[in-house]
């Protein structure tokens, strides 16, 4: 069997290892980007892009295309408290005007099209199965199993684990977990059609948060989170039947919504923090680290994290990646998992909003500045 030698082998195709290929590939790497999923795919997920997702976007040059394809653009984002709704219209900041939840399967294509466009090899239905070690441990490639049932044997300068939370290539190079959280919510979500564009409309109650995001194709994302011992409450109701029982704003907001798909349910995960990069090998994206999925961050990190790490790569200052991950990460990490606990009142809550806020801002102007740093590097 010939054995292929690549910069870097990416284990998952979607937001996060399909952005990283893309920046590596753009810089010259010869990269081989594997999921086991059929491309095109969907994933549980709801979608809302926080600024800094769409600031790197933008970078990449795929927001045109997103917002070509029906993407609905976002000019508000709502905070309702209780019966206390507090809009907020977006300002123009770090070149982005208005903010957009595109659905996955459109979301994660592109990206993984624009890496192959940038030379990156993408294959779907291709799993990351085994590691390949030298004999002082170090990560020297992997061994896939192909569509039609056959193995392969891929040497690689550095394999990337963007595959998800439940990581394999996390477990296989022993990834220590250095975090954990303590809270985490359960949620359904279902995509509905009937509401107009109102913006990212959050709702909040005692005991439940909601949402309502509009995206693609005239739907929009309505999501009911609960404490984790409600989730089988979930499964009893409609999300609009849920809404109504916890937080009759939203049942308002959802009045003519007429259900596209089947409901959804997250039976809640806590939060981590992985060790995120080793000899031979890196983490990103849910495979490194993920928060609770109340604040809506995981695609703004995983791309913000993609970033880090090609610089890292780049810069040959890989050590440096989980320091920088960890300065970053942390505030929102427990962020999320302070919200995730439901122990706050809704005034407790609008305060730790700010916080989040003020804690993006930084994030965002990190993103701005690796612009520049990046280009003086390459
Ligand atoms: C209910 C819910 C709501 C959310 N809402 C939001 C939101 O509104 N906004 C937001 O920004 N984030 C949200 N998130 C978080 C967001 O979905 C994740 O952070 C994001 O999907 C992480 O992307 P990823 O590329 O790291 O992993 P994933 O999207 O999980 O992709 C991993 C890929 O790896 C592949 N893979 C796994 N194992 C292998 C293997 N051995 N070989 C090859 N391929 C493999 C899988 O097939 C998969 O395609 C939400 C999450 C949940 C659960």
């Amino acid at each position: 069997m010939t054995i292929e030698t690549y910069d870097a082998l990416i284990v998952g195709a979607r937001c996060a290892g399909a952005a990283t290929a893309l920046q590596l590939a753009r810089s010259g790497a010869k990269v081989l980007l594997i999921d086991s999923a059929r491309g095109g795919s969907d994933t549980m997920s709801t979608h809302a892009l926080m600024r800094g997702a769409v600031m790197l976007l933008e970078r990449w040059g795929l927001a045109a295309p997103l917002r070509a394809a029906g993407t609905p653009q976002i000019a508000r984002t709502s905070f309702i408290y209780g019966e206390d709704a507090f809009d907020i219209d977006l300002r123009p900041e770090h070149g982005v005007e208005t903010l957009m939840a595109p659905r996955r399967h459109l979301l994660d294509r592109m990206l993984a099209e624009a890496a192959a466009e940038a030379g990156a090899e993408l294959r779907f239905e291709t799993s990351c199965t085994e590691l390949i070690k030298d004999a002082q441990g170090r990560v020297t490639g992997a061994r896939v199993s192909l569509p039609d049932g056959r193995t392969r044997e891929v040497s690689a300068g550095l394999v990337i684990g963007a595959d998800g939370k439940r990581s394999r290539v996390a477990r296989l190079v022993g990834a220590e977990v250095t975090r954990q959280a303590r809270h985490t919510v359960a949620c359904a979500y279902q995509y509905v059609s009937g509401l107009p564009n109102r913006g990212f409309r959050w709702h909040f109650a005692e005991a439940a948060a909601g949402g309502i995001i509009p995206t693609n194709g005239g739907g929009s994302c309505a999501f009911v989170a609960l404490p984790e011992h409600a989730a089988a409450e979930l499964r009893s109701a409609s999300v609009q039947e849920l809404a109504a029982r916890h937080m009759p704003v939203m049942a308002e907001d959802m009045t003519g919504a007429e259900p596209l798909e089947a409901r959804v349910i997250f039976a809640g995960l806590k939060g981590y923090m992985r060790r995120c990069a080793g000899p031979g090998w890196a983490l990103v994206g849910d495979a490194s680290w993920f928060r609770d999925p109340i604040t809506a961050h995981g695609i703004t990190d995983a791309f913000r994290d993609s970033e880090m790490l090609v610089k890292a790569v780049k810069t040959g200052t890989l050590g440096c990646y989980e320091a920088q991950r960890d300065r970053l990460s942390l505030p929102i990490f427990e962020l999320s998992d302070r919200i995730a606990s439901f122990d706050w009142s809704l005034g407790d809550l609008a305060g730790l909003h700010k916080q989040l806020n003020r804690v993006m801002k930084a994030n965002q102007a990190w993103i701005a500045g690796t612009r520049d740093e990046v280009r003086r590097v390459a």
